[in-house]
C-alpha cells in the first residue's frame, strides 16, 4: 500500500463508525420537537405545551425591567455560579420555612437552568453503568433519556388506574401507587427514584400513604430520591402539596427541585432551583460548574424579588401562590366541562396545569390502523390538530416503550390559558360534536 492509500482506507474506516456518541442511541427522537411543530403549522388552538398564554405578574415583570433597567452595571454581568446570592438567601429563607429547617443558602440551595437543568445535575451527579432507576408512569418524557445519558437504567411502575364510581368523573386521584408493585422494583442496583407531584401529565397529587412507602423503600434501600415539584402551588380543592423531603430519614436523600416558570407562569425565563443537603448538592455543583456555570443574572434578581414579596404575604390573599391555583382551578373546570359536555371523558385534575381526556367515544372519526407501530393517541392527536385546528399530547408520550400501547386512547390537555382561548377550544369541540 501506498501512504495515499493508507490514509484513504484510515479515513473510510472512520467516516464508517457514527459520528455520534453512543448513548444517544434510541434517544434521537423528541415528542416536543414533532409536536410543537405541528402546532406552529396547524394549530388554531394550542392546548399543548404546557405554558401559560396569559401575562406573569406585574410585580415581576417589573422587577425584570428594574434589573436591565436600573443603574446597576453588575446586574448585566456574571454572579455567583452557583445562584446570584440574593435569590439563593430568599430561597432557603422561603424552603427553610416550607421543610421547618435551617437552610444554608451557599450549601443547601443551588440555581439552575430551569428544573430541566436541575433534573440534569442530578442524574450526572449520581447514576452511573449498571445503577437502575425507578420511575413512576406516565413521567415528564425527559426523566428517561437522561437516565439512559448518565449510564443508568429506568425501571419504570405505572400508576394503576381505578374504575372510578358510576357516574362521578374520573379524577387524577384514581391513578394509585401500588406500593407492592413499587417493592418490586427495588433491589441492590437501585440508585434513585424520581418522583413528580404534581404529576405532568395527570395532575395527581400523591397522597400522604404514596409519599411514605417512597419513603420507607428509599430509606430501606438506601435510594436517593429526586422529587420535581415543579407545580408545588398549583393544587386545587383545597388539597395539600406534601413535601416528600419533609418525611423522616428523606431530607438527606432528597433533591427537591422547583421552577419559576410554573411558580410565577414564566416558563420562558428558565430559572429553576435544586434544594437539599449539601452532601447531595456538592456533586450538583461539580457538575453545573463544568456544563452551564451560571444561569442569566438578571432574570436571577428579579425572580429574587417575586420570592421575596411572597414571603412577606405568605398565606394572604394577596399572595401570587394563593391567587394562581383559584385562577387555574376556575379554567380548570372550564375545561373539564367542554370535554364532558362533547364526550371526551376528562380525567379531573388535583394540580398542575393539564388534565387528560379518554378519546374513545371519537374514536370512529379516526380509523384504527393495524399496520402502524405508532400509539393511536398519538395518531388521533396529529389528526385533531390538522383537521380541527385543536393541538394536544398524546398520553402514550409519557409511558416507555413497552406500556406506551395500554395507555394510548387519552389526550392532555393544557388549561392555563385565557377564557378566550379556553372559549375557542370549546367552540371547536362543540362544532365537532355537532358534525358527528
Ligand atoms: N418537570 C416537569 C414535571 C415539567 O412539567 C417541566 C416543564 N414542563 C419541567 C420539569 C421543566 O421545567 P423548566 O421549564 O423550569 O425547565
Amino acid at each position: 500500500l501506498c501512504r495515499s492509500d493508507s490514509f484513504s482506507l484510515s479515513r473510510q474506516a472512520k467516516m464508517s463508525k457514527p459520528v455520534q456518541a453512543q448513548r444517544l442511541e434510541g434517544i434521537d427522537k423528541n415528542i416536543w420537537v414533532e409536536f410543537v411543530n405541528l402546532a406552529a403549522t396547524y394549530s388554531k388552538v394550542n392546548l399543548g405545551q404546557g405554558f401559560p398564554d396569559f401575562p406573569p405578574p406585574d410585580f415581576l415583570k417589573e422587577a425584570f425591567v428594574r434589573a436591565v433597567s436600573g443603574q446597576s452595571q453588575a446586574l448585566h454581568q456574571y454572579t455567583r455560579a452557583f445562584g446570584h446570592p440574593p435569590l439563593v438567601k430568599v430561597l432557603a429563607q422561603f424552603f427553610g420555612k416550607l421543610l421547618g429547617r435551617d437552610l444554608d443558602p451557599m450549601t443547601n440551595v443551588m440555581v439552575t437552568v430551569g428544573a430541566y437543568q436541575a433534573l440534569f445535575c442530578c442524574f450526572q451527579a449520581f447514576v452511573e453503568e449498571g445503577d437502575e432507576v425507578i420511575i413512576i408512569e406516565p413521567f415528564f418524557d425527559c426523566y428517561e433519556p437522561m437516565v439512559r445519558m448518565a449510564g443508568g437504567t429506568p425501571v419504570f411502575v405505572p400508576l394503576r388506574l381505578r374504575a372510578p364510581e358510576a357516574g362521578r368523573l374520573m379524577s387524577s386521584a384514581d391513578w394509585e401507587l401500588d406500593p407492592a408493585e413499587l417493592a418490586s422494583k427495588f433491589g441492590e442496583r437501585t440508585k434513585a427514584i424520581v418522583l413528580n407531584s404534581p404529576n405532568n401529565p395527570l395532575g395527581k397529587v400523591f397522597e400522604r400513604r404514596e409519599l411514605e412507602a417512597v419513603a420507607r423503600l428509599c430509606v430501606q434501600h438506601g435510594a436517593l430520591c429526586f422529587s420535581d415539584e415543579v407545580y408545588e402551588w398549583l393544587v386545587y380543592d383545597g388539597r395539600q402539596h406534601l413535601r416528600v423531603a419533609s418525611l423522616p430519614g428523606m431530607w438527606e436523600r432528597t433533591v427537591t427541585i422547583g421552577s419559576s416558570g410554573k411558580t410565577f407562569s414564566v416558563t420562558g425565563w428558565k430559572v429553576g432551583w435544586a434544594v437539599g443537603p449539601d452532601r447531595l448538592l456538592q456533586h450538583l455543583r461539580t457538575v453545573h460548574q463544568n456544563s452551564v456555570y451560571h444561569c442569566a443574572t438578571a432574570a436571577q434578581e428579579a425572580v429574587a424579588q417575586g420570592f421575596q414579596r411572597e414571603l412577606e404575604l405568605y398565606g394572604k390573599p394577596e399572595s401570587y401562590f394563593m391567587q394562581l391555583p383559584r385562577e387555574l382551578q376556575q379554567k380548570r373546570d372550564s375545561l373539564v366541562q367542554s370535554l364532558a359536555a362533547v364526550g371526551m371523558k376528562p380525567v379531573v385534575p388535583e394540580g398542575t396545569y393539564f388534565l387528560v381526556a379518554d378519546i374513545s367515544e371519537f374514536k370512529s372519526d379516526v380509523p384504527e390502523d393495524t399496520s402502524s407501530n405508532e400509539p393511536y393517541d398519538s395518531r388521533f392527536a396529529k389528526w385533531m390538530v390538522k383537521k380541527k385546528g385543536l393541538a394536544t399530547i398524546p398520553l402514550s408520550a409519557f409511558f416507555c416503550d413497552a406500556h406506551k400501547s395500554s395507555y394510548s386512547h387519552f389526550l392532555r390537555f393544557c388549561f392555563a390559558k385565557e377564557e378566550a382561548t379556553l372559549k375557542a377550544a370549546n367552540d371547536i369541540l362543540q362544532a365537532w360534536k355537532r358534525e358527528k
